[in-house]
């Protein structure tokens, strides 16, 4: 192991979170030394990229399998109707209709996922971020976090926005997609509200030279991700194996290089956790920490899926196939507790076969539902079992209720009624649910709170209640019921908790903590 052993900051999980503080913290106090460590491999020259802007297929399927941490091995392809004999027949347990590529259910990695079978994890630099669907939209009114000021959410998404480079105008603007939106606009207009109609979906990607780019992590980065910054250190196959700790303070960490084998101690003057919602309560638990809220308030949005070829009567004369992008649907509650996507089939997460081709596009629906947030769902670290990279063995206890589940019928008539405006169904049936924990958006296991009542894991800095130093990154953050996907608004928590960094590290002593 070369390089340095004491940093300023030292942040865990190179996602698109992690990848935000470094990021802010560049452009702030460039002076102040940042090491970056992930437990996963770098995939790509430039750190933290897409995996689907490698253009060599062979190459992408290893960048895959390479993030895949126990899982290595190319999975089958879970077209929709696989899933649907998913969801409807409870299967559970089956990474061919489970995990998606570039994922490794939690299952695999000795976890108990319970009633979340699709729970899963991505490990490598970029992590969920090398792999996502880059659908970025902001919260709306009653997901957004009711003790933050307005002015601060509103600057604090606007750069992260900027930080993953979000654009309403990621797909060209084609006849089929104003077709789409405003056969949505009808369909939807008693309960769209709050100025959010259907529109553009606000998408991390942008189109070059015909081709579209995805943001990851190395575009959080921006110049870092070219290297040849001193203060700056970015250490792949990195696992944090606990927190040293000193009283209210964090002094730094216990690493382990999986390359070498080699354990060593870093000393920080401050620690950032972004290692997924997850395996960030995971940590904080391994290093002692036993806050009451700490990886309570799981919350997994239950995900509603339908697909549908469009009606050739709705779309003008010679559009093409083209399918107009992803179009959404606005969370509004609480009318419309729901986030709507309609997905053209190259943005879409789950491939969907044409069945009857008519010439027509087909598209695919997905619609997330805002469910309660409940003290009670929530992980279990085990004492005696651990997982891949040797930290706690996590159990999930996870529970939709009454409620949930008349949410989830509500959104399939919501699905129906949007399959009715636009086409005609592709399978045959009522729109289904996909299998608990597929949403890939976990929240609420480190949420913030405005208070150290024992009902939230850290302060609206993201800084852990009863630390001095430590801060937590990620989707666990969000305390709120959202449906809305999650990382820009994780993002944005990040950016407002990189900038109290910079203010504490400004003004408190220079040495690393011995
Ligand atoms: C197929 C797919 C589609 C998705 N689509 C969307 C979407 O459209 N919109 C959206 O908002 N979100 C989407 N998501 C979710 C999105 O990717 C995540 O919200 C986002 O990546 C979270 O960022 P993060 O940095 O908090 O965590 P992650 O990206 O999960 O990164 C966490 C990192 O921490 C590392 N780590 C964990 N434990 C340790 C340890 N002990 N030591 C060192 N490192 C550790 C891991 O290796 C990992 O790289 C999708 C995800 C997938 C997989």
């Amino acid at each position: 192991m070369t390089g340095p052993v004491q940093t300023d900051l030292l942040i865990v999980g190179g996602g698109p979170v992690g990848a935000t503080f470094a990021r802010v913290l560049h452009e702030q106090a460039p002076h102040l030394r940042v090491l970056l460590i992930d437990a996963g491999p770098q995939l790509t020259a430039r750190p933290g990229q897409h995996v689907k802007n490698i253009p060599d297929p062979a190459e992408r399927e290893r960048a895959q399998v390479a993030s895949q941490g126990p899982a290595q091995y190319v999975y089958g392809t879970p077209a929709i109707g696989a899933r649907k004999a998913a969801a409807e027949t409870n299967v559970t347990g089956r990474p061919a209709l489970l995990a998606r590529p570039g994922t490794f259910l939690l299952s695999d990695a000795n976890g108990e996922a319970g009633q979340l079978p699709a729970a899963a994890l991505s490990t490598n630099v970029g992590g969920m971020g090398a792999h996502w669907t880059c659908a970025c939209p902001p919260p709306g009114n009653a997901e957004r976090i009711p003790f933050l000021p307005d002015a601060e959410w509103d600057a604090a998404l606007h750069t992260a926005n900027r930080l993953l480079a979000v654009t309403q105008a990621a797909y060209p603007e084609t006849g089929a997609a104003v077709a789409i939106r405003e056969a949505l606009n009808r369909a939807f207009k008693d309960v769209l509200a709050g100025g959010r109609p259907a529109q553009p979906m606000p998408l991390a990607a942008r189109t070059e030279h015909g081709v579209r780019v995805w943001s990851g992590a190395d575009v959080v980065l921006g110049p870092l991700a070219d290297g040849g910054h001193p203060t700056f250190t970015l250490r792949p196959e990195t696992v944090c194996q606990t927190l040293l700790r000193s009283g209210e303070r964090v002094t730094g960490a216990r690493l382990l290089d999986r390359a070498s084998g080699e354990v060593y101690e870093v000393q920080a003057r401050a620690v950032v956790v972004a290692a997924d919602a997850l395996r960030t309560p995971q940590l904080l638990w391994a290093s002692g920490l036993r806050l009451p809220a700490l990886g309570h308030y799981l919350n997994d949005q239950p995900q509603v899926l339908g697909a549908v070829q469009l009606d050739p009567r709705l779309l003008p004369a010679g559009s093409g196939p083209a399918a107009g992008g992803v179009s959404w649907v606005p969370f509004h509650a609480p009318a419309h507790p729901y986030h709507g996507q309609v997905m053209e089939l190259e943005a879409s997460p789950v491939p969907i076969p044409v069945e009857h081709d008519t010439g027509t596009p087909v598209v695919g629906l997905g619609w997330f539902c805002a469910r309660e947030v409940r003290f009670e769902d929530h992980l279990e670290f085990s004492a005696t079992r651990t997982d891949d990279l040797g930290l706690p063995a996590v159990t999930v206890h996870h529970t939709l209720t009454e409620r949930d589940l008349s949410v989830i019928e509500a959104a399939k008539d919501e699905v129906e009624r949007a399959m009715r405006a636009l086409g005609r169904p592709i399978a045959a049936g009522r729109p289904f649910v996909l299998p608990g924990g597929s949403s890939l958006h976990y929240q609420g296991t480190t949420r913030m709170g405005e208070r150290d009542d024992g009902s939230s894991v850290c302060d609206a800095s993201s800084r852990v209640w009863g630390t001095e130093n430590l801060y937590v990154g990620g989707n666990g953050v969000i305390p709120t019921s959202t449906a809305c996907n999650p990382t820009v608004t994780s993002v944005a928590l990040a950016v407002l908790a990189a900038s109290a960094i910079v203010r504490q590290l400004s003004t408190s002593p220079q040495a690393a903590p011995v």
